[in-house]
C-alpha cells in the first residue's frame, strides 16, 4: 500500500492509502469531491529517506508556476528530508557550494573547497573516457 496526502478541489487535505501509485484516487472524505495526490507525501510504509535535493524542482515551472499547494507540498518534502538528514547526516551529501557545473564540470561540479587543478584533470579524464559526452557522476564526491 502507497500512502499518499491528498488535496481535493476544495482544498481539504487528507491522508490515504491506495494499492498501487496508479489506483484512482479516493473523494475527499469532508466534501466528497475528486481529490489529487500531493507531491508531498509520496511514502512508502510509513518509512522513506524523503525526496533527495537534486529531485526538488529548482524552477518556477517546476512548481507549477508558484501555485501555494504546490509550493507548500514541496516546502513539506523539504522539511521532512531536513529532519532526516539531520537524523542521518550521509544523506544530506556535499553541500558545498558549486563553483561550476558546465562543460567539463557536468558529471561532477566544481565545488568550493575542491583543488580546481586536481578537479579539472579529473574532468578532463572524464571527458575523453567519454569522448567528451559527459556521464553520470560516480562514486563520493570527497
Ligand atoms: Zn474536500
Amino acid at each position: 500500500m502507497v500512502l499518499y496526502d491528498f488535496t481535493c478541489a476544495e482544498g481539504h487535505r487528507f491522508e490515504a492509502g491506495v494499492a498501487t501509485m496508479a489506483s484512482p484516487a479516493p473523494p475527499c472524505p469532508s466534501c466528497g469531491a475528486t481529490a489529487q495526490p500531493r507531491p508531498a507525501a509520496v511514502r512508502l510504509g510509513g518509512a522513506s529517506a524523503g525526496t533527495p535535493r537534486e529531485a526538488m524542482p529548482r524552477s518556477w515551472e517546476g512548481v507549477a508556476g508558484g501555485d501555494p499547494s504546490v509550493l507548500d507540498g514541496w516546502r513539506q518534502v523539504a522539511q521532512r528530508r531536513e529532519r532526516e538528514e539531520a537524523r542521518h547526516p550521509e544523506l544530506a551529501g556535499d553541500r558545498r557550494p558549486v563553483l561550476a557545473h558546465e562543460g567539463v564540470f557536468a558529471a561532477k561540479p566544481l565545488r568550493a573547497g575542491d583543488d580546481v587543478g586536481a578537479a579539472l584533470a579529473s574532468a578532463r579524464r572524464r571527458s575523453d573516457a567519454t569522448g567528451g559526452a559527459g556521464s553520470p557522476a560516480t562514486g563520493s564526491a570527497s
